[in-house]
């Protein structure tokens, strides 16, 4: 997530747009988040072309739900993880049920785990150490890593290379700059681009996006937050990231099931296949 609060809106939630040329992946979301049933949430997914999503937990609870309910619908696999934001409560039990659900199958990533200089909610050197843990519970169970960056780039960045990245991974929600980009992709990491790419307030991400190599790139929702414009302010949900990859396509001058297909490749190989 990329604020810990869940959005509050009263707003509709947006109309399901055309289907996509080609089949996509959402590759991060907090389905536990969206207020409506699993079930009605791919299906939405499903009819605008977006075959297969990652949800992403962010607390002990939101993990073992968030591994539960991939276990039960074949569209969707987990992420596990305590959220920086929440970094004072993983404390050595709590890392010990990460590890436990990182190493289920249908568990694919550790994450989301990072820095978040924004809220602060936890002494950033906290912040660090359990970023670290993540990494090694990654490592040692051969899964991606799904990295959770606000104004915090310096610091995560070091991080990776002073304990040395695991093989796969993420920046979600990629919010730095072309430079930024560039140092990612030269590192092997990949960059997950949300509804920000939309926003007219983001040239940076913009700028970003346009540049970064579709064989290095995610899409995301990071539903319920960051609803692609023209529905900022509404709620989120795994189907709009249909919106984000035509905003991509638009950026790149690319057909938009170039953009669909490529990234949906990359997130089956970030993941592992479902
Ligand atoms: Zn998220
Ligand atoms: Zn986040």
């Amino acid at each position: 997530m990329s604020d810990y609060r869940p959005a509050a809106t009263e707003r509709p939630a947006p109309p399901i747009p055309p289907r996509l040329a080609a089949p996509a992946v959402d590759a991060h979301c907090h389905v536990d988040l969206l207020d409506v049933p699993v079930a009605e949430a791919v299906a939405a997914a499903r009819a605008a072309g977006v075959e297969r999503l990652v949800t992403v937990g962010y607390s002990v609870p939101s993990s073992q739900w968030c591994a539960r309910v991939a276990e039960e619908h074949a569209e969707v696999v987990a992420a596990v993880a305590v959220h920086p934001n929440d970094a004072m409560d993983a404390d050595a039990d709590a890392l010990g049920v990460i590890a436990e659900l990182a190493a289920l199958p249908q568990v694919r990533a550790v994450g989301e785990t990072g820095l978040d200089y924004y809220w602060k909610r936890t002494d950033p050197a906290v912040q660090q150490e359990i970023f670290r843990r993540h990494i090694d519970i990654a490592k040692q169970l051969g899964k991606a890593l799904v990295i959770h960056d606000r104004d915090a780039h310096a610091d995560v960045l070091r991080i990776l290379d002073e304990v040395g990245p695991p093989e796969r991974t993420v920046f979600h929600c990629f919010s730095g700059d072309l430079a930024m980009a560039k140092m990612c992709v030269e590192k092997g990491y990949f960059l997950s681009f949300s509804g920000t790419v939309t926003f007219k307030n983001a040239p940076d991400v913009r700028e970003a996006a346009a540049w970064t190599p579709l064989d290095a790139m995610l899409v995301e929702t990071d539903a319920p937050f960051l609803t692609p414009m023209p529905y900022r302010g509404h709620r989120n949900g795994p189907y709009l990231v249909a919106l984000t990859i035509r905003a991509i396509a638009a950026l790149k001058g690319v057909p938009e099931e170039e953009v669909a297909t490529r990234t949906a490749a990359n997130a089956l190989q970030v993941f592992g296949s479902w």
